[in-house]
């Protein structure tokens, strides 16, 4: 019998999360902008779907993938703490430099061994990066729309290092906690982002950025969706913008069926919406949540009670789950298993 994946895959809803090229025993699994099965000492035999042929159907795969998982129905209920933040130093950073600063307190305190991130060049091509220092944080700051199998790089990760730090979008965290209560408890932290959708690579930078920006892909500094609009900053100081729904369309099919807003899944999630400009969002929800975040607060300046708040973060999760969560049901009643739905 094919693993679940396989119609998670075919009916390309498939968020390249990377979790199951992480796992999968026999390395059968490859993951780029979707996930593909296929024989691993024979990449020939690939077709679309699966090679059952070499699968061992030990649905390893199935157990990690955030979309056989389903969906949480209230994304707020586990959230402990809510608070504003920023960092001393957050050069570079995409809002208030949470993340980076808890990564670098983190590696700086000893705490981690290793930390993956995404970082880019000037064209905004990017690279998966398992980071071993605090030097090596810069390299992945400021936020790419675009999507990467981050988790992938575990399988690597895992064979070197025993405290990992997971830093990703609400598919990639989701993963990420099914892999660290399944399979593998070298996860100690997941820090997730908000996230409301990203694109292929290719939409991003030979469509919306040179098509409906009119601006050349090199000359970006800044990407950032606020406010109503997508707004893109050049190095010589030029600010462009769109209103969000004439890039939004354009968003990779698994985001238009994804129903997690602000990684509910993750330790610590991390966002700009509800804190004020130049701020980050903070949301404590777990235990080893409140554990590092304690050992970082030193870095960051704190505000409680930030405005918009919570009030704007929850109308943004309805926002999202507005055709999406239908779009999701939907596309479950098509695969070959009970899927969980929103649950
Ligand atoms: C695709 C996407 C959509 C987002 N949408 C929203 C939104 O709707 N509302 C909102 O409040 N916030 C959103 N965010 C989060 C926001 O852009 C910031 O990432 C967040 O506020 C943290 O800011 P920071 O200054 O702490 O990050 P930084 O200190 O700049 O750190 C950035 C971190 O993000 C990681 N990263 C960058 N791009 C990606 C990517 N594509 N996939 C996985 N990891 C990545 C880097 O590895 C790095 O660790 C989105 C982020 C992404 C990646
Ligand atoms: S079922 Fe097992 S062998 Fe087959 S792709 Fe999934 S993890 Fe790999
Ligand atoms: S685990 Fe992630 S990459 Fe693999 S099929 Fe599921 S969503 Fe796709
Ligand atoms: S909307 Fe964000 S979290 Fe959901 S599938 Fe797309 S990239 Fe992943």
């Amino acid at each position: 019998m094919p693993p679940k994946i396989a119609d998670i895959i075919e009916h390309d809803v498939c968020a390249a999360c990377g979790a199951c090229e992480a796992v999968c025993p026999i390395g059968a699994v490859t993951v780029k902008k979707a996930a593909e099965i296929r024989d691993p000492n024979n990449p020939e035999l690939y077709r679309k779907g699966a090679a059952y042929e070499v699968c061992e159907g030990c649905l390893t795969c199935s157990r990690v993938c955030p979309v056989v998982d389903g969906f949480r129905e209230d994304e707020l209920a586990n959230v402990r703490k809510f608070f504003a933040a920023k960092a001393a130093a957050s050069a570079g950073s995409q809002d208030g430099g949470v993340t980076s600063a808890i990564v670098k307190t983190l590696f700086k305190k000893g705490e981690i061994d290793c930390a993956i991130g995404i970082s880019r060049n000037e064209a905004w091509e990017t690279e998966l990066v398992i980071m071993t220092s605090a030097e090596d944080v810069e390299n992945v700051r400021g936020t790419k729309y675009t999507s990467d199998p981050v988790l992938k790089i575990l399988r690597q990760a895992f064979e070197k290092y025993n405290r990992i730090a997971v830093v990703g979008v609400p598919c990639q965290v989701h993963g990420a906690r099914l892999i660290q209560e399944n399979f593998n408890e070298k996860i100690v932290v997941i820090i997730g982002l908000l996230c409301m959708e990203s694109f292929h690579h290719d939409v991003m930078l030979e469509k919306i950025i040179p098509e409906i920006l009119q601006v050349k892909i090199k000359d970006i500094e800044k990407m950032e969706f606020t406010k109503g609009k997508f707004w893109v900053y050049t190095k010589a100081g030029e600010v462009h913008k769109v209103p969000i729904k004439e890039v939004a369309r354009y968003a990779r099919n698994p985001c238009h069926h994804c129903c997690d807003y602000t990684s509910v899944f993750a330790d610590i999630s991390v966002g700009s919406v509800g804190a004020p400009d130049g701020w980050n969002s903070v949301f404590i929800r777990t235990d080893a949540g409140e554990k590092y975040f304690e050992m970082v607060k030193e870095d960051l300046e704190l505000m409680e009670d930030p405005k918009p708040g919570l009030e704007l973060v929850q109308k943004l999760i309805g926002m999202k789950r507005k055709g999406n969560a239908e779009h999701y049901l939907e596309v479950c009643e098509k695969f070959s298993f009970k899927a969980a739905g929103i649950h």
